[in-house]
């Protein structure tokens, strides 16, 4: 049952073959029997009585086709029933008073929570390795990391412990994990998806999507998540679309643009050789492909690495012993409360942004860092757009590598910045992007690692992305392939 599509879930729901107690009951105890520590919170209780629920909505005839489906939500989407901790011991117990909209719209859907999943400490890493939780395991090779900030999603999926996740992109962090655990997800256009209730990190660069096994199933997941939402101050208003509408369609003609700075020097051969091979296979079916150039793609870590942090330094500032979360037992005054309560509270890695975005944000820094950063921004943007007038997507690798050990950089926190190299563009960019799987690579280690292949397109192209890799797990089989 857990290797199912969303489309067939939804069908044996319907169909009344499956409750929607019995497939939740049957997840549940794969959570369970699991060591991956992909899981923040499970709760039977709770997730027994949304399934419930579930199946009065179906027996009653008001189902919608995602009611009674489990999903899972990254641990940065707030949620009032299950603890919300962005991975960071300042939130270990925070219990939100309101869910994230993205929460309310799959409970709206009708579909089934199985609980939180783990992910770096407030969405910064790109191992899952800065969760205050513990490193969760890659299920192909449990010596490797999931990727992240996102980890605990891909690695549930790729287990088939959820059919469904939501995950979140300010980086690379839904297409990253993807790529390294062997699933598909897709980070939407910046503004898209409702950030209300998402524990902020960068609030230009944050945006939610969905991870599944399929681009079909993300095309389902895209089209309760998405929509205007007016408690987000950056939500776009547009009319609502439905993103499986262009899944058939035929993509002869397309033209894919290859960027050159996607395949230099410090890409791996294994991933390079499985993207090429993917690219091939696409030129098989109609597809011609296009040498395009995004000169500014190496800027775009500098750039990210001070834009990042200094809107997470001024969003991490609610984090003071008063508001929410942790509080230092012992202190003297209220300077020595915030300063042991944040000292005690946030990982290396939260500390080391917060520092950094304050150094640049600081006055005599600010013109030199933050304001180049924001110009060079714009830049790597109408880098995008002149490539566009060349081509109709834009695939490269999603990662340099496939999967690194697990501590193999946690103690090297540029040697994980670096490997953000090929997503941080399109996220600055605000542009959709996705990873689907496209074989195997062996690493260092000689063991079997998923390989990504990521897709670019242009704002609001995300029923395109989603139709270009549909044509694509039609013709191949990686997207079924699962560790067991
Ligand atoms: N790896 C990047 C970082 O650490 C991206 C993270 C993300 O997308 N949340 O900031």
């Amino acid at each position: 049952m857990h290797t199912h599509s969303l489309k067939q879930l939804s069908a044996m729901l319907q169909s009344k073959q499956v409750s929607a107690t019995e497939l939740a009951t049957h997840y549940l105890n794969r959570i369970e029997a699991s060591n991956l520590n992909a899981f923040t919170h499970v709760d039977r209780g709770l997730t027994l009585a949304q399934a419930n629920a579930a199946d009065q909505a179906l027996a009653a005839g008001n189902a919608t086709a995602l009611t009674g489906i489990p999903i899972a939500h990254k641990d940065i989407f707030v949620t009032r029933d299950w603890r919300s901790t962005a991975g960071s011991r300042m939130l270990e117990n925070y219990v939100s008073p309101f869910d994230a909209t993205v929460v309310t719209l799959f409970k709206q859907a009708g579909m089934v929570t199985l609980g939180k999943l783990n992910c770096d400490e407030f969405a910064m890493g790109s191992g899952n390795e800065n969760s205050y939780f513990g490193a969760v395991k890659n299920p192909w090779d449990t010596s490797a990391v999931p990727g992240g900030s996102s980890g605990g999603s891909a690695a549930a999926i790729a287990a088939r412990l959820t059919p469904a996740a939501t995950g979140t992109d300010t980086g690379g962090s839904i297409r990253q994990p993807a790529a390294f655990c062997g699933v598909t997800g897709i980070k939407p256009t910046y503004g898209s998806v409702s950030r209300y209730g998402m524990i902020a990190f960068a609030s230009s660069l944050d945006q939610g999507g969905p991870m599944a096994q399929t681009a079909e199933d993300c095309s389902w997941l895209l089209n309760a998540m998405t929509g205007f939402d007016e408690k987000d101050s950056t939500s776009v208003q547009r009319d609502k679309e439905d993103f499986s509408r262009q899944l058939n369609q035929d993509i002869k003609g397309l033209r894919i643009g290859v960027p050159r700075e996607f395949f230099g020097a410090g890409l791996a051969s294994d991933v390079e050789q499985a993207v090429r091979t993917a690219l091939a296979e696409y030129e098989k079916l109609g597809a011609t492909l296009v040498d395009i150039s995004l000169p500014k793609t190496e800027l775009s870590i500098p750039v990210y690495y001070i834009i990042a942090p200094a809107e997470a330094s001024s969003n991490l500032s609610r984090f003071d012993g008063v508001r929410y979360g942790h509080r230092a037992a012992d202190y003297k005054d209220l300077n020595d409360m915030y300063r042991k309560t944040r000292t005690e509270g946030f990982g290396d890695e939260v500390k080391r942004r917060i520092l950094t975005g304050a150094y640049v944000l600081s006055h005599g820094y600010y013109d030199a860092y933050y304001l180049q950063a924001q110009k060079i921004r714009r830049l790597i943007a109408q880098d995008f757009q002149a490539a566009f007038a060349q081509c109709d997507v834009i695939m490269g690798p999603v990662a340099p590598t496939v999967a690194w050990d697990l501590g193999d950089k946690s103690d090297d926190p540029v040697a994980n910045y670096l490997a953000d190299i090929f997503t941080l563009s399109t996220s600055l960019a605000g542009l959709p992007g996705m990873s689907i799987p496209c074989g195997f690579g062996q690493g260092e280690k000689n063991s079997k690692r998923p390989v990504g292949l990521q897709i670019i397109g242009n704002y609001f192209a995300e029923a395109k992305l989603l139709n270009v890799a549909h044509q694509y797990q039609q013709a191949t089989d990686w997207h079924t392939k699962s560790p067991e």
